[in-house]
């Protein structure tokens, strides 16, 4: 793996709190020496472990942006055992854009992991965040949401990582998230995820879905914000002796059959038959697609082809062929 090209202006050794930006160099029609800067937030007080809590990896994702800005100016030193490096809009210009992908390559900042030294800008980032961020990480927290795509049942999720240990504490630090689920996934969608390469490097790793664009509120927000303290209070690096908000139990789910992810056969308006949280049956029909061409012909019915719980939904309702329009999830324990 080559040298980054990225500098900082923080030093992640220095005790206290620091802001401060990654520089990425994005050389424009009409500015040579053109820098993106993507903000970043230090704060270090006693020795202990390190936290790297990342919002905005998708942009059109609003929910870690508000609650880690909002945590970077409520966070003291002395609250700190340890390290905590937060980065609340990691894909920035898809952030200022309103867009899930980098408006300046086209790329989805979730697909390029681990990222290349010398590739586009959105490389570039996955690359320093691999290559000089999660060497110093213990503890990585990804927060996402379905941003315009779909709806989500708020969960902390995690892949199904083969080390029995690593998945057992992801799955304690999950449970003091305090979501109504946590959801075991598979990639369908391709690989390259933050989260995967962090696990693959061991690390105590949470990604979450928060809702939706459309779920986008003072719950939701909430949920998030006690989330990721109670997650930092746990693994001891936050000792800021809040007190302990009472947390329902998670639910633990899996979606780990391909047949989970139910995709649109056709193109055209999806017409939903369950809310969010139903339970479907195998061979039951989840929806039909109404053709916009043929607006007399049947629509097209798509079954379920796994039982489950329906944990996501898409969001919007024109689709295209392929989409995803629902993710079925089953009750799953460690054991
Ligand atoms: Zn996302």
């Amino acid at each position: 793996m080559s040298a980054t090209q990225i500098i900082t202006t923080v030093d992640f050794e220095r005790p206290g709190k620091q802001t401060g930006v990654l520089a990425v160099p994005q050389s424009t029609n009409t500015s040579g020496w053109a820098t993106e800067y993507i903000p970043i937030a230090v704060i270090r007080g006693a020795p202990g472990p390190t936290a790297l809590i990342f919002g905005g990896n998708h942009g059109d994702e609003y929910e870690g942006p508000v609650v880690l800005m909002k945590l970077v100016r409520m966070l003291k030193p002395e609250d700190v055992r340890g390290r905590i490096i937060i980065i609340p809009m990691l894909n920035r210009p898809a952030i200022a854009a309103g867009t899930r992908l980098s408006p300046l390559d086209g790329k989805n900042m979730n697909r390029v992991f681990p990222g290349r030294a010398d590739g586009t800008i959105t490389e570039t980032i996955a690359h320093y965040v691999s290559s000089v961020l999660f060497p110093l990480a213990d503890l990585v927290i990804d927060i996402h949401s379905g941003g315009r795509s779909a709806h989500f049942l708020p969960l902390v999720s995690m892949h199904h990582v083969p080390d029995r240990e690593q998945l057992r504490r992801m799955i304690d630090a999950a449970l003091a998230w305090g979501a109504p689920y946590i959801l075991l996934y598979r990639d369908v969608g391709g690989t390259g995820l933050l989260s995967g390469e962090a696990e693959r490097m061991g690390k105590l790793t949470l990604g979450t879905e928060m809702g939706s664009a459309a779920q986008f509120g003072v719950d939701m927000l909430t949920l998030t914000e006690r989330g990721v303290c109670n997650v930092l209070r746990q693994a001891g690096i936050l000792v800021d002796h809040a007190p302990e908000q009472a947390i329902a139990p998670s639910q633990i789910m899996i979606a780990d059959q391909y047949d989970d992810y139910i995709m649109a056969p056709v193109s055209g308006i999806f017409e939903p038959f369950f809310e969010m949280g139903a339970w479907v049956d195998v061979g039951q029909t989840i929806g039909q697609i109404h053709s916009v061409e043929h607006p007399f012909y049947d629509p097209v019915t798509v079954p379920a082809r796994t039982d489950g719980l329906l944990i996501s939904r898409r969001a919007f309702p024109l689709v295209r062929q392929g989409d995803c329009l629902a993710t079925l999830a089953r009750p799953w324990s460690l054991g």
